[in-house]
């Protein structure tokens, strides 16, 4: 049934739409949340990525003047106590660097920022000088993170070359930067508790880290996708990863210094960075699936009560035909009642209006059925009664003849387009049938049932009024009682009524 099926289709279309809305706006609000956290760790990787070019810097500046200076004043002024007050302010002066350091050509301690320095002090196996002796080049040059000789602190060294007039190998200025400077200055920003911010030497060794972890320092995470994947392509980006050391997924800002080999990682977790929009989506899945169900239950609803509402309507629709059959037919023979009957005369003869084609009527009687009552008791007579009505039905063959139980034992068959000769016919086979029967009578003469028939016809512009048509058929029926019964008589003009 179409409505059904439409109520149906209308409410999982209502359960979808909703459903496909609230899952769609979650996707936005999710990648939206991820575009905002992108942003964010590519700006925070950014000004930490200036920070550590600072930094440098502002330790490399005063290496490069007194590197200057030595080249100038010649390598002796290195061990000069203006020179051992000046490495002293400096270092005090600027947070980072932890120590200023002046080696000879052979690696031996010319000066220090230091109050004391240790006896036959060397440093010619360090990379930094081992690196300055080999290459001979102005620009200054930033080594693995070390433990420090003297403080055991974890340093990273920035140097510069000195030469001498001839250019010569003359020496090293080294200034050490505090790892420990990094990690005070990363703590103050907000990354949320399973963030990172990572400063890590071009090959990917972890220089400071925080939360820093044990033996993060010096680790390598030259592994990991940023490192083998996004740091080859692109000096500077963002990607979600997830972290070789704690395997958290973030969203990472990455940027690679542009004057020092240095790399800056920021991220933020991901599980951290969707845990609003998470609990959000947690709620509005709830009030969706609260909206479907009932939805659905209304649904079910709408579907029980439509399908109800059709049954009743189907079941009316049965009930009013067969009252309608009820209020029409005869409920013993199933022949049409007398008010079916008047009211397809009352069709015919509407309003006076002249008839445009014949009409017949045949009124039929059964003879001595009083006796047949009084003989055989009412039920056989109300079987005799159905016997003789099937006996008018199987002898009925056009579609707007009508036979009707007219009252008691007494019926009719009303014969729209036939006239008065056809109509006898009709009714002598109808008499002939019921004989045929033999349905037994002591009560009659002929020891059988038999009937007998008054045949009315008129031609359609002659047809009396309804009343006179219906008395003359009667009035001739009565003659064929007269006459001796088990008859037919047609109406002639000189007939009674
Ligand atoms: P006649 O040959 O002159 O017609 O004699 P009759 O005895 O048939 O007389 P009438 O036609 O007046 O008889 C009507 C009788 O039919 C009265 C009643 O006993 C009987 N009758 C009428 N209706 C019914 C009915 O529905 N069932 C039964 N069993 N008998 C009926
Ligand atoms: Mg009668
Ligand atoms: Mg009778």
């Amino acid at each position: 049934m179409p409505v059904l099926w439409l109520a149906g289709f209308f409410t999982v279309l209502v359960c979808l739409s909703i459903t496909s809305i609230t899952l769609w706006q979650l996707r936005e609000t999710r990648s939206h949340e991820l575009e905002i956290a992108d942003t964010t760790v590519a700006n925070l990787s950014r000004s930490m990525a200036q920070q550590a070019d600072d930094t440098f810097d502002q330790a490399d500046i005063p290496v490069a003047g007194i590197v200057e200076r030595l080249s100038y004043d010649g390598f002796g002024a290195a061990t000069s106590s203006r020179m051992h007050d000046y490495l002293r302010a400096i270092a005090a002066g600027v947070e980072q660097i932890q120590g200023l350091f002046i080696y000879d050509k052979d690696g031996n301690w010319a000066a220090t920022s230091l109050s004391h320095t240790p006896p036959n002090a060397n440093n010619a196996d360090r990379e930094y000088f081992q690196f300055h002796k080999a290459i001979d080049s102005n620009l200054p040059h930033i080594g693995q993170a070390i433990r420090s000789r003297t403080t055991n602190d974890w340093i990273i060294p920035i140097s510069r070359r000195v030469n001498d007039s001839e250019g010569h190998f003359a020496g090293v200025v080294l200034a050490t930067i505090e790892l420990a400077y990094f990690d005070r200055f990363f703590d103050r920003f907000d990354i949320g508790k399973r963030g990172v911010i990572t400063l890590t030497m071009a090959d990917g060794t972890v220089l400071a880290r925080r939360p820093t972890m044990e033996n993060v320092r010096g680790a390598s995470i030259a592994d990991g996708e940023l490192f083998r994947k996004y740091l080859k392509e692109r000096y500077e980006g963002t990607a979600t990863v997830e972290s070789i050391l704690d395997h958290e997924i973030r969203l990472y800002g990455y940027k690679r210094l542009d004057r020092y080999p240095l790399v800056v990682l920021a991220g933020l977790s991901e599980h951290e960075v969707l845990d609003e929009w998470r609990q959000y989506a947690w709620r509005s899945l709830a009030i969706i699936v609260c909206v479907v169900v009932a939805n659905l239950l209304f649904g079910v609803l709408l579907f029980q009560q439509i399908r109800y509402g059709l049954n009743a309507e189907s079941q009316l629709r049965i009930a009013s035909h067969s009252l309608e059959k009820l209020a029409l037919q005869d409920s013993l023979t199933g022949l049409a009642n007398r008010r079916h009957f008047h009211e397809i005369l009352g069709l015919e003869f509407s309003n006076g209006q002249p008839n445009l084609h014949p009409l017949s009527l045949i009124m039929i009687d059964i003879d001595f059925f009083k006796s047949y009552n009084d003989n055989y008791g009412h039920v056989a007579g109300d079987k005799c009664i159905v016997a003789v009505a099937e006996c008018i039905r199987g002898n009925l063959n056009r579609t707007g003849d009508l036979a009707v139980r007219y009252g008691g034992e007494e019926m009719a068959v009303f014969l729209p387009y036939s006239e008065a000769p056809g109509a006898f016919l009709l009714a002598e086979k109808i008499r002939q049938a019921v004989l045929t029967r033999a349905i037994e009578h002591q009560g009659n003469p002929s020891g059988i049932v038999s009937i007998s028939l008054g045949v009315y016809g008129c031609q359609a512009q002659e047809c009396p009024t309804m009343e006179t048509f219906v008395e003359r058929a009667d009035a001739v029926m009565y003659v064929a009682k007269h006459e001796g019964r088990n008859r037919t008589e047609i109406w002639q003009g000189t007939t009674t009524i």
